[in-house]
């Protein structure tokens, strides 16, 4: 290919498919986020509700993240998104508390081929509802990957404990949290150590700051730009101080129930689903 070509190729730092094959399938983005349940949601057609879940495409694999509270809102807005339940890989849990945990039972009836993570010390509550619906949930007792570049940190301990994911994208290390009941800084620290990275490419996820006086959350802003984060998406129990805080540092993102968080090439884009 001539200098010229490549570099029009090359402009922006987006390569293009080559003519010969423009009229095929537009290829998959290497990780998409959709939000499908949240405290605040991203537009008109979602609901808002207390809990979190996220339904993750990386790598021609789909997991799904936490549960929310709801789980017939969580079906809702999944059918709202076009998401069927069978579609999905595995599905991770990050802490016991309900508005995260409540909707797994539902999608799992829907869906008994999925995998399930619990960490081994859910109360017995949540592992009888699993019984009832004949889910045998894999116990989570320390760090793991789930498939090649998804990993747990395994249960990081707090009141409770709490499992965090992380994907290794091409990008740079993308976590997601459930509600960092052990604290935010903690967990960003525990996988860096794991995973070997001395930044993260964005954090997303509740950081449970509902609470918490600003002087702290200021140290905890300012904890997170040393350790590299480079971008934020607050969500769920963060808080509306911290949110604007962490806003005003990383970028005015946002995550709500019906976004869409896409990484493509260079790019990391915001949208909303359905489109407007
Ligand atoms: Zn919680
Ligand atoms: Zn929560």
């Amino acid at each position: 290919m001539s200098n010229f070509h490549w570099r029009c190729l090359t402009l922006f730092g987006l390569v293009f498919i080559p003519m010969s094959n423009a009229q095929d399938v537009k290829p998959k983005p290497e990780l998409e986020i959709r939000i499908l349940f949240d405290n605040t949601a991203a537009n008109k057609d979602f609901t808002r509700s207390w809990g979190f879940a996220a339904l993750i495409d990386f790598r021609g694999k789909r997991i799904l993240f936490d549960s929310g509270g709801d789980p017939i809102l969580l079906l809702e807005h999944m059918e709202k998104m076009k998401i069927d339940p069978k579609s999905i890989d595995e599905a991770f849990i990050s802490h016991v508390h309900d508005d995260h945990r409540r909707g797994i039972y539902w999608v799992f009836e829907k869906n008994p081929k999925m995998k399930v993570y619990f960490l081994d010390s859910f109360g017995i509550e949540a592992f009888k509802a699993a019984d009832q619906v004949k889910m045998k949930p894999n116990r989570v007792k320390g760090p793991f990957e789930l498939m090649p570049g998804v990993f747990s940190t395994g249960p990081i301990e707090g009141l409770p404990p709490e499992q965090a994911l992380l994907l290794e994208t091409s990008q740079g290390l993308v976590m997601i949290v459930g509600c960092s009941h052990p604290g935010i800084i903690k967990m960003v620290e525990t996988a860096q150590t794991q995973r070997k990275k001395d930044s993260i490419r964005m954090l997303l996820g509740g950081f449970h700051l509902l609470k918490t006086e600003p002087e702290q959350i200021r140290k905890i802003v300012n904890r997170l730009d040393e350790l590299k984060v480079k971008l934020v998406v607050p969500a769920h129990c963060t808080g509306d101080l911290a949110t604007d805080m962490l806003q005003s540092v990383f970028g005015k993102y946002s995550a709500g129930a019906g976004r869409s968080i896409v990484m493509e090439e260079k790019r990391l884009e915001f949208r909303t689903v359905p489109l407007k």
